[in-house]
């Protein structure tokens, strides 16, 4: 919580503000493909969140010096929309997208094959339209299915989200208002196939046995989630080739 901000009840009854349950994920959709000059691209929303993610590559990479002989550089531009939050954000990279970007692109390194690829560079752009907590995740979320549509080599794909604590509960993928008012919050990337954690960051404390907790939970959803990626691709590319078209 911010200084100087109230306090306020984050559950009632047993439910939260939105009335979702403890381990509940807001809900979800996907759209792949929707931007015509990008080699892939998806539009995520995960609640109030609204984010789009377009992937261009492999190309050559520009400037040379920055080439890498033996694989693609993959780069990763988390950029929030002025629009995107209550009050005008200041457009432009700051701390926070700078810190967002780099560990987004570091939850990707055990899964695209950067081998196949050698001195091409491999962009990423996730574009916040409408923030709520949890955009980080949502852009991996984003920039996971728009690579695969990109047709970029991977492993396989990596899913997201964050778990945290408001009012002494540890719950699932935090709201603006819980992360604003909550105890903690955690986000994790993880491959779901193999269970494999990709990236793993945390504000604020949990006890051990809550972190445990909430790791599980995190988990658990990043599964739901991988499912739905997977649906949306598989639905994207069977409506093409059964319609006989691209
Ligand atoms: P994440 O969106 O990944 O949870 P943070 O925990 O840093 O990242 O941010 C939580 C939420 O706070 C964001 O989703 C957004 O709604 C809000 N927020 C972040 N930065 C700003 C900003 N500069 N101005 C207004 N709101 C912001």
């Amino acid at each position: 919580m911010k200084e100087g901000e109230k306090e306020i009840e984050l559950i009632k009854k047993g439910k939260r503000l939105d009335g979702r349950g403890f381990e509940e994920l807001r809900p979800i959709k996907i759209e792949v493909g929707v931007l015509k000059r990008a080699d892939g691209s998806c539009y995520f929303e995960m609640g109030n969140n609204k984010v789009m993610a377009a992937v261009y590559g492999p190309r050559e990479m520009h400037p040379r010096h920055f080439q890498d002989a033996k694989m693609a550089v993959v780069k990763y531009r988390y950029n929030m929309a002025p629009f995107s939050v209550d009050d005008r954000k200041r457009p432009g990279p700051d701390r926070r997208s700078v810190e967002i970007s780099k560990v987004s692109r570091e939850a990707f390194d055990p899964v695209i094959i950067k081998e196949y690829y050698p001195k091409t560079a491999i962009d990423v752009y996730v574009e916040v339209l409408q923030s709520d907590a949890g955009t980080r995740t949502a852009g991996i979320n984003a920039a996971s299915v728009a690579l695969a549509d990109a047709g970029i080599p991977m492993k396989d794909m990596v899913s997201s989200v964050a778990v945290g604590k408001i009012g002494g509960e540890v719950v699932l993928d935090l709201s603006g208002v819980e992360d604003n008012h909550g105890e903690a919050d955690m986000p994790i990337a993880m491959v779901a196939r193999t269970d494999t954690i990709t990236m793993l960051q945390m504000d604020g404390h949990f006890k051990k046995e809550e972190f445990e907790r909430g790791l599980k939970l995190a988990m658990d959803a990043c599964h739901k989630i991988y499912e739905l990626q997977r649906t949306a691709l598989i639905e994207r590319y069977s409506k093409s080739v059964g319609e006989g078209e691209e």
